[in-house]
């Protein structure tokens, strides 16, 4: 396992503190002692959690630190939103997985000025007096097919 950033600056000390604990176990008259083995054994367990709870942390850090980065990179443009890197410009994404659950899902064509996100189910329209005629010619259609 890896490390990085603050646990980086942080393991070597812990591993030296815990080299001088096991030193400390194997030394004869030392382990005599069951009482000193008992608190160098619990120093050294302690030591351990400190470890995996930093590395833990640091991937977290690293986890937040690509999702600002990511959050400057999303852009939203129309109805949808596109990832602007130096690289170019990627999309378009769904909104709705976006701004729901940050997931960056790519849309897909489905006729012109319509996408759908096949993660979510939503469909998108590039044009708003498309989408509510679209919306209103289904109502219509909903409520003759209720009604006869
Ligand atoms: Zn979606």
């Amino acid at each position: 396992m890896s490390s990085s950033g603050f646990a980086s600056a942080v393991m070597n000390p812990i591993s030296e503190a815990m080299s001088a604990g096991r030193g400390l176990l194997e030394l004869r008259d030392f382990a005599k002692n069951a009482e000193a083995v008992k608190h160098t054994a619990d120093l050294l367990k302690a030591l351990a959690q400190v470890q995996v709870e930093l590395i833990n942390k640091d991937t977290e850090i690293r986890d937040l630190k690509e999702l600002l980065k990511l959050k400057g990179e999303m852009k939203f443009e129309k109805v949808y939103f596109y990832k602007i890197t130096a690289e170019g410009k990627e999309g378009p994404f769904c909104p709705n997985c976006w701004s729901g659950s940050g997931k960056v899902v790519h849309l897909h064509p489905a006729g012109p000025l319509w996408w759908d996100c096949l993660t979510c189910n939503v469909k998108i329209c590039e044009d708003r007096e498309e989408s509510d005629r679209r919306k209103s010619e289904i109502n219509r259609r909903y409520q003759t097919t209720w009604f006869d």
